[in-house]
């Protein structure tokens, strides 16, 4: 096998808190991670030449060692003499910067493809270690479904897989830099924390309705005020039928669970007469086969 196509999906978090600051200037999460049926397209072939070639089909990303799918390439081909390298092909529709996880996903696909075309012989956990040193959500893209991250977002605890709904997802034309988010968060009495465990052990029960109480994103904290369009998105989400609307991630991109498909489809509708949001999308959650925990791909 000298080719491989793949489906890296998109996350978003059922629920994201920041429990503190580390000393290290990390900070120390607790979240829930979904993935959805969104996702890029990335090809990986060997080639002869002992190179890394890489395309997109989005003319502002990066095509050279600051693709992170050039990085994962990289690394695995410095892990082992192997002979020949590799060209990597992005059809991107995961919105980018958008809090989806969509580099990181692309990352695990490269990583996951690689390790089966040039017989590489690593265990999903070892690409996941090899995944972390790119960035902490890259091992949640290789286990993928519903899972509790904590640490930086590399702790892993599979769930079951979350209730079956619609995601309509939302993405504004504006910038939000993970940076800015994190940098201007503050953590005090104050802060409204999302019940992380609460929302976990609702899963565990599969309680669609009893998720929702618990469901909460603390770095709305930061970004609402200083970007209202997104509590305006979440209003709209409501105003339409959803059970809960949250932003994903550092942002700016805005989901909406619904529990029937045509109400789904109206809010997307009203979202896109309402003219302030240029991207939005129906879709639902992906879940992973618990009896097939590796070879899901
Ligand atoms: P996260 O949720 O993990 O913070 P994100 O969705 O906010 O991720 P990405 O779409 O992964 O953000 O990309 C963030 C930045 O990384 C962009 O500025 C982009 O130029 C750069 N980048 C490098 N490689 C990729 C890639 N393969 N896909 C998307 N962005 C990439």
């Amino acid at each position: 096998m000298d080719l491989m196509q793949l489906r890296a999906m998109a996350k978003i978090n059922l629920g994201l808190d920041v429990v503190r600051k580390r000393e290290d200037g990390y900070h120390e999460v607790r979240m829930i991670m979904q993935t959805i049926r969104m996702f890029d397209r990335v090809t990986v072939y060997r080639i002869p030449e002992p190179e890394i070639r890489i395309s997109s089909n989005l003319h502002f990303l990066p095509v050279n060692e600051n693709n992170i799918a050039y990085k994962a390439a990289r690394m695995m081909l410095e892990s082992q003499p192997v002979r020949g390298g590799v060209s990597i092909s992005l059809q991107k529709r995961i919105p980018v910067a958008a809090g989806m996880a969509g580099g990181s996903a692309d990352a695990a696909a490269v990583l996951y493809a690689m390790n089966r075309i040039f017989y590489m012989g690593y265990t999903l956990e070892e690409l996941m270690d090899f995944g972390l040193r790119l960035g902490a959500d890259v091992p949640y893209c290789l286990m993928r479904g519903t899972a509790l991250a904590e640490g930086i977002g590399e702790e892993l605890t599979r769930l079951p897989a979350c209730p079956p709904c619609y995601v309509v997802i939302a993405k504004p034309a504006i910038s939000v830099s993970t940076r800015f988010v994190y940098e201007n968060l503050r953590l005090d009495e104050t802060t409204r924390h999302p019940d992380i465990y609460g929302l976990a052990d609702a899963i565990c029960r599969q309680d669609l309705y009893g998720m929702l109480p618990y469901m909460g994103n603390v770095l709305e904290s930061v970004t609402i005020p200083a970007y209202p369009i997104i509590g305006e998105i979440k209003e709209r989400f409501m105003e339409n039928g959803a059970l809960i609307s949250l932003m994903s991630g550092s942002g700016p991109t805005v989901f909406a669970l619904f529990d029937n498909y045509e109400m789904a489809l109206r809010a997307k509708e009203a979202l896109l007469e309402w003219g302030q949001v240029p991207l939005v999308y129906v879709t639902d959650l992906y879940r992973v086969r618990e009896e097939t925990p590796v070879n899901y791909w």
